[in-house]
């Protein structure tokens, strides 16, 4: 691989521009791997590199149905934050946090991590008391995060109301190492250093089937024929329920579209994450412009891929109270991507009940900013057979042993 740099984007510039090369190999299947890796988002692909790069697991094919980033992974409106509330939960999204901040070196590749910060807003007496809640629970996790009053927020974000009028702001938890990245170079940045290092890349292959041999999982059917595998790890979000049906197994998770929207570009008015969880919208500044807003899901179970009407008013009318200058902007676009939620609102991490298969699934509304410290603990899991530390408290014996890592606060609509 030719490594990107101003000397070659300058020595390209003498030449047309005709020396770059594929940023990733295109293979045809070969028919048999180490391990097999179904879905090619953020998780997949950062599984597989790491598998590649801390484990010299090279022997390995990441099949993808569609394009590869194509699912949440290209539609998720990209805040990285890690003040998360529970233990288990702040290790490995922190572990995320700080592996995006070094991720465009290690990969070579631009993923625009900006670490802008993030306000949580605090609306309600409630609502305040569960931040200063997880605020405390950040520190003693080591985790930067603060209390911030709304003087100190209007200061950061001048063209908020905070004395709404039904919602006035109260505080809010800043995470100051917070921010953003462009989240389909983080799929391709994973997909160039995985394809560099040897993985098979098989875009357009569904999986349609899992083969098992006396209750082990051996290999998959595709759209591009029979692939065997030793190990098969399935890392399809809102897809995980099918592909758990294919193999024989229920997992404890719900499926259904999550929404976005995005204004026409204007000039700079934010240059924070800032989210309204009690009113149900968030909202951060593209470097393009545009005000980048997430809304809810849809009420109901679905695996429709796009925007649900009724969301543009329901997120827009919250926000405007606490936003009133967004009320003269025009959408340009509106989106939705499936995704998989747990009870607990953590994700699953590890073996399934077909020997030889594991899973990573769950992320719900909130996996763009986990992909590094996911990809890095299933590959750990791959390498050894079980989860080590880092993942073994997501298991999916929590949701019988009754060992729930809650979330719920933080992921309602906070992603
Ligand atoms: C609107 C929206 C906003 C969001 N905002 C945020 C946010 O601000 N911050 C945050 O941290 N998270 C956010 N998320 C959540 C985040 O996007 C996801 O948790 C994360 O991208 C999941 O990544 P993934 O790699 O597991 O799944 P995906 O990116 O969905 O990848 C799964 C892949 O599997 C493929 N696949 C499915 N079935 C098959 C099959 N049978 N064979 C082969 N391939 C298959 C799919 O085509 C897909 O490409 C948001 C999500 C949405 C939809």
């Amino acid at each position: 691989m030719k490594r990107y740099s101003a000397f070659a984007i300058a020595r390209e510039a003498f030449r047309f521009h005709s020396g770059w090369e594929r940023a990733w190999k295109s293979p045809t299947p070969k028919a048999e791997y180490d391990v097999v890796i179904v879905g090619a988002g953020g998780h997949g692909l950062a599984t597989a590199y790491y598998l590649a790069k801390n484990h010299g697991i090279t022997n390995v094919a990441v099949l993808e149905k569609g394009w590869l980033g194509g699912g949440n992974t290209g539609r998720n409106t990209t805040i990285i934050r890690s003040n998360y509330l529970q233990d288990e939960s702040a290790a490995i999204f922190e572990l995320s946090r700080n592996l995006y901040e070094g991720l465009s070196q290690d990969l070579n590749y631009n993923i625009m991590f900006s670490p802008r910060g993030v306000i949580m807003l605090a609306q309600t007496e409630h609502e305040l008391r569960a931040w200063k809640r997880t605020s405390h629970a950040n520190r003693l996790a080591g985790i930067q995060s603060e209390m911030v009053t709304p003087e100190r927020i209007k200061e950061i974000v001048p063209i908020i109301e905070i004395d709404g009028p039904r919602y006035p702001v109260l505080g809010g938890l800043w995470q100051e190492r917070g921010g953003t990245a462009r989240h389909d170079a983080v799929a391709w940045g994973y997909a160039r250093g995985a394809s560099n290092l040897g993985v098979d890349i098989i875009q357009q292959c569904e999986v349609t089937g899992i083969d098992k041999t006396g209750g082990k999982a051996t290999g998959v059917q595709t759209s591009k024929g029979a692939i065997k595998c030793k190990q098969l790890c399935v890392v399809v979000a809102g897809s995980s329920g099918v592909l758990a049906d294919m193999a024989g197994f229920r997992l404890p998770v719900e499926s259904m579209a999550l929404q976005a929207l995005v204004s026409e570009p204007i000039k700079p008015v934010l240059d924070c994450v800032i989210m309204a969880n009690t009113v149900h919208g968030y909202m951060s500044q593209s470097d393009k412009g545009e005000l980048v807003i997430g809304g809810g899901s849809d009420g109901f179970n679905n695996y429709t891929q796009r925007g649900s009407f009724h969301h543009i008013e329901e997120t827009v009318r919250a926000l405007i109270e606490t936003f009133p200058i967004i009320s003269r902007l025009k959408q340009l676009r509106q989106w939705g991507g499936i995704v998989d939620m747990t009870g607990d609102r953590s994700p699953i991490i590890g073996k399934t009940p077909v020997d030889g298969m594991f899973i990573n699934c769950g992320w719900g509304t909130g996996g763009f900013k986990s992909i590094p410290g996911s990809g890095w603990a299933t590959a750990e899991m791959l390498a050894d057979g079980a989860p080590r530390d880092l993942a073994a408290p997501f298991t999916m014996d929590r949701f019988k042993e009754g060992r729930m890592i809650d979330e719920s606060v933080a992921a309602a609509v906070a992603h």
